[in-house]
């Protein structure tokens, strides 16, 4: 137990909450592959009284609850996959799932979420719908896109939605806003380079392209540097560099893999274009010739946290937490999100909840084998989520 803030009612399903996350926890599903994830959502939810949708997006999971005679509806979004991660906390709940580990915190985002709703389908003090969404496959694969692609606001229409991720290095139970761009666009880039196989000793008969690859990639760190706009934010990172396999054979064919981020959408045509350009040319001077491709399924635009969404997502924590309660000065950040998606589609706020800035738990960064979610934030994500829903539909 913490002194964080947290409604009674909800602080009474504390370790309810705590049983649940662990369990979500030592049972991590990757992407459109969160059956029993699915199972356990969809099963409490019925449960609570709620009208349970299956299906969006394979296995997403809504649930419909009405109250009262308006006709005002919120949805509230967590995500449910986990990553290809071999798990190295050694914490009694770590995953169960050799290869697979809740290391972005998605497990608590669901807990915090069914707290809620089980909360709401309680007490019932609000005037007209709540919708909670729970989506597959945050984690590049599209899980938002495919919600919508099958109908997840026409079927759920919705005047607002809501989605809430943890945040390592920042104050524990603490609530981030930020209006406008919060979170980058990312793309996929590959460029392939085509030169010409021969001899480690006669490169003179050969077109190498392990040297034209390795100019494309310190061409490449001029765009960020020389095109983008000082005040503007871009990254452009080559994650992967794959060429040959023995040292005394040049290979025909090298290929790079870029990740793309930007906060405008201006911003981010520019870099394609530029990379597209610049890798050509680069490759043409050294007798190789280089394809750039664009992966269409692993595009995001940039998260767009709606203003007044935003004004009023922090008008709610700063009257229940006080400004104590919020991150101060919160900035974008270059990590991208789906969520962002849904934001095209419909006005709303993504908002941050501090993991906490210890060394090792609470703050050791997503994605790192040694994270995990810190339980602490439950109870105060849970109350935050009463609170915005029995606020919106007052
Ligand atoms: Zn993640
Ligand atoms: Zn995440």
């Amino acid at each position: 137990m913490t002194d964080l803030p947290a409604l009674p009612g909800i602080r009474a399903l504390e370790e309810e909450m705590i049983a649940l996350r662990r369990h979500i926890h030592a049972h991590p599903e990757l992407s459109f592959e969160e059956f029993a994830t699915a199972d356990l959502v969809a099963s409490k939810l019925q449960a609570w009284g709620y009208q349970v949708h299956r299906g969006l997006g394979g296995t997403g999971v809504v649930g419909l609850l009405r109250q009262g005679s308006s006709g005002k509806t919120i949805g509230l979004r967590a995500d449910m996959d986990a990553l290809p991660i071999i798990e190295q906390t050694g914490l009694p709940y770590s995953s169960r799932h050799e290869g697979v580990m809740h290391a972005c915190g998605h497990d608590g985002h669901t807990a915090m979420l069914l707290a809620a709703a089980r909360y709401l389908a309680e007490s019932r003090e609000f005037d007209g719908s709540l919708v909670v969404i729970f989506q597959p496959a945050e984690e590049g694969d599209g899980g938002a896109r495919r919600m919508l692609d099958d109908g997840l606001f026409e079927l759920f229409p919705c005047d607002a939605v809501f989605a809430m991720h943890n945040m390592p290095g920042l104050p524990v139970g603490k609530l981030g806003f930020l209006a406008g761009p919060f979170m980058a666009s990312t793309d996929t880039v590959t460029i392939r380079v085509d030169g010409v196989g021969g001899h480690g000793a006669m490169p003179h008969k050969a077109v190498d392209p392990v040297l034209a690859g390795s100019a494309i990639v310190m061409a490449l760190q001029s765009i960020v540097s020389r095109n983008v706009a000082p005040l503007d934010t871009a990254v452009v990172t080559v994650g992967a560099f794959h060429a040959g396999i023995a040292a005394n054979v040049i290979p025909d064919h090298a290929e790079l893999q870029l990740s793309v981020r930007a906060l405008k959408a201006q911003v981010r045509d520019e870099l394609i274009v530029r990379i597209t350009a610049v890798a050509e040319a680069q490759a043409t001077s050294f007798g190789a010739r280089a394809t750039v491709t664009v992966d269409e399924a692993q595009r995001f635009p940039a998260l767009l946290n709606h203003p007044e969404s935003t004004e009023f997502a922090r008008q709610v924590a700063l009257d229940w937490v006080g400004e104590d309660g919020l991150i101060a000065n919160m900035q974008p950040l270059t990590g991208s999100e789906d969520f962002a998606v849904m934001l095209e589609r419909c006005p709303g706020c993504y908002l941050l909840i501090g993991n906490g800035d210890g060394e090792g738990e609470g703050g050791c960064m997503v994605h790192n084998p040694g994270y995990d979610f810190n339980d602490d934030c439950l109870p105060t994500g849970a109350s935050y989520w009463v609170r915005l829903v029995e606020t919106f539909l007052a």
